[in-house]
């Protein structure tokens, strides 16, 4: 006989995160039934659901197929008592961050809107120290030199090893999430190693195939793709703009071929998240109820890209608020890069590995 033993702090998580409606689904089935990315053995989310009214967090947090869902938002669309499935799945896979990234602090920072200004002020202070380390922890005179304000020895190698702290703690997580994925299934053991099957789901990753095929929400996939290339074209001109830093000249002229591609990638990202920000405004029947994570998210990404190039532009001009400006750039990068493992940005990572595993145990 199964005991059911629920976590009701864990329901009551998943309630305040977007799966309010949760208790009112009556196991029809109609939503596993629509979803076109389930699979026909052991569709979800159906079954999700059910262990979600249970608060079952031990059957949700280590199940791949939380990530094989893309939230395209088709079961919400259909389901007859108007539970929105699709939000719910969402709000177990922020749990899952929460579950997997530690510190789980850094969780908190990131996730709960009582702690924005606090997860405002960590970033502010620490680069407030490093550039009073630099001993430039003023406003330069002269023409807008950034590199004066803060040396791209320290802007580098400062970030570069943070962003590696984080990542290493994110990576423990990442870790974790594998071995319980793999406990998960004691049944199906892979039948295939894992980078022949991370190589197998390519297609998923980098041409997102599986947005194709959902139905409510079709300019999802153009706007995920143009950010998604968007951000990996800024990591790469990023990665060049720091060879560049110590090896010649910098900064780059505005017709350097790396800050050409910059800016396009600026443009890539801004349309995208326009059209994710416009999706989410108007379209909230279709496109779920968004919370405080998919907000943060989204608008700390769009105050990247937008001061990124506003930055540009004022050293170009000779603006006289450059400096703030670009101290403000340097906060929206720590949003987006160094607290990314605690974000919902994190699904990148986590949705990589369950389709990877779910590929090597035949679960397509
Ligand atoms: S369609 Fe709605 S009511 Fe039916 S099982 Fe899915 S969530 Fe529950
Ligand atoms: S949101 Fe889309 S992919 Fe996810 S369960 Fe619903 S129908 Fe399937």
């Amino acid at each position: 006989m199964l005991k059911i033993e629920p976590d009701i702090a864990f329901k009551k998580a998943l309630k305040r995160n977007g799966g309010a409606s949760l208790n009112e689904c009556i196991q029809c089935g109609t939503c596993s039934v629509v979803c076109s990315l389930a699979p026909d053995d052991r569709p979800f989310p159906r079954k999700e659901m059910i262990w979600a009214a249970w608060g079952l967090p031990g059957k949700l947090l280590a199940n791949p197929d939380i990530w094989l869902c893309h939230q395209c938002g088709d079961c919400s669309t259909h389901c007859p008592r108007g539970v929105k499935p699709a939000d719910v799945l969402s709000s177990i896979r922020l749990l899952s961050y929460r579950h997997y990234a530690r510190p789980s602090f850094f969780w908190s920072l990131a996730n709960k809107p009582a702690w924005l200004p606090i997860a405002v002020l960590f970033p502010t202070i620490i680069i407030s120290l490093i550039l009073f380390l630099a001993g430039t922890f003023a406003i330069p005179e002269g023409e807008v030199n950034y590199a004066a304000f803060f040396p791209h020895a320290w802007l580098n190698s400062s970030f570069t090893l943070i962003t590696l702290l984080a990542y290493g703690m994110a990576a423990v997580g990442f870790v974790r999430f594998w071995n319980d994925l793999k406990a998960a299934f004691p049944e199906r053991k892979p039948t295939i190693g894992f980078w022949r099957s991370l190589w197998q789901v390519k297609g998923d990753m980098l041409l997102h195939n599986r947005f194709g095929e959902c139905t409510a929400q079709r300019s999802r996939k153009v706007a995920h793709l143009l950010v998604f290339y968007g951000f990996v074209l800024l990591l790469l001109v990023t990665a060049y703009a720091i060879v560049a830093a110590i090896t010649h000249n910098y900064p780059l002229t505005r017709f350097n071929p790396f800050k050409i591609v910059g800016n396009i990638a600026a443009l890539m990202l801004t349309i995208g998240l326009c059209i994710m920000l416009i999706n989410r405004l108007k379209k909230s029947d279709i496109y779920g109820n968004s919370n405080y994570s998919d907000w943060l998210l989204l608008i700390s990404m769009f105050l990247l890209t937008i001061s990124g190039i506003v930055v540009q532009t004022a050293r170009f001009l000779d603006w006289g608020w450059a400096y703030y400006l670009y101290f403000f750039h340097l906060v929206c990068v720590w949003f987006v890069i160094i607290y990314l493992p605690y974000t919902k940005f994190a699904h990148m990572v986590y949705r990589v590995l369950a389709l990877t595993f779910a590929n090597s145990i035949g679960r397509r």
